[in-house]
């Protein structure tokens, strides 16, 4: 996972996206973003669970809390891994995006003044730059 993460990295830094690059991207993406949707769906039907639970025994006064302290320690482990796998997927997105440039800070002379590429003198003080 880290691995394929760095080589997309890697690839766009050295400025080569080829078509198989870009559609196993894809491919991991809808991966995450399935495995994403199954654990909401399990979420979904943990709350369920919890639902007819309390609604089976209500009125009863014979609440099963220990169903409901399992499935809810289990919705907190899916929700858990929804985060992880979110973050997953922010990752390869992010990894998606061209990086952007650092500028390299401009030559100053020493009286502060932007010094223009070439330049032979300061256009602000006058003073002669020496390469
Ligand atoms: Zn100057």
């Amino acid at each position: 996972m880290t691995d394929f993460i760095d080589r997309v990295k890697k690839n766009i830094n050295k400025g080569i996206s080829t078509v198989s690059e870009k559609s196993s991207l894809m491919l991991e993406t809808a991966k995450i973003k399935g495995q994403i949707a199954k654990l909401e769906d399990r979420r979904s039907r943990l709350f369920q669970d919890i639902g007819s639970s309390v609604y089976a025994t209500y009125g009863s006064g014979s609440l099963d809390e220990w169903f409901v302290a399992e499935k809810c320690d289990e919705i907190k482990a899916v929700e858990q891994a929804i985060t992880e796998k979110t973050e997953e997927l922010q990752a390869l997105t992010d990894g998606g995006k061209p990086e952007p440039v650092a500028k390299e800070s401009p030559a100053r002379c020493e009286c502060g003044a932007e010094l223009q590429p070439g330049a032979r003198f300061c256009a602000n003080c006058g003073k002669q730059l020496v390469e």
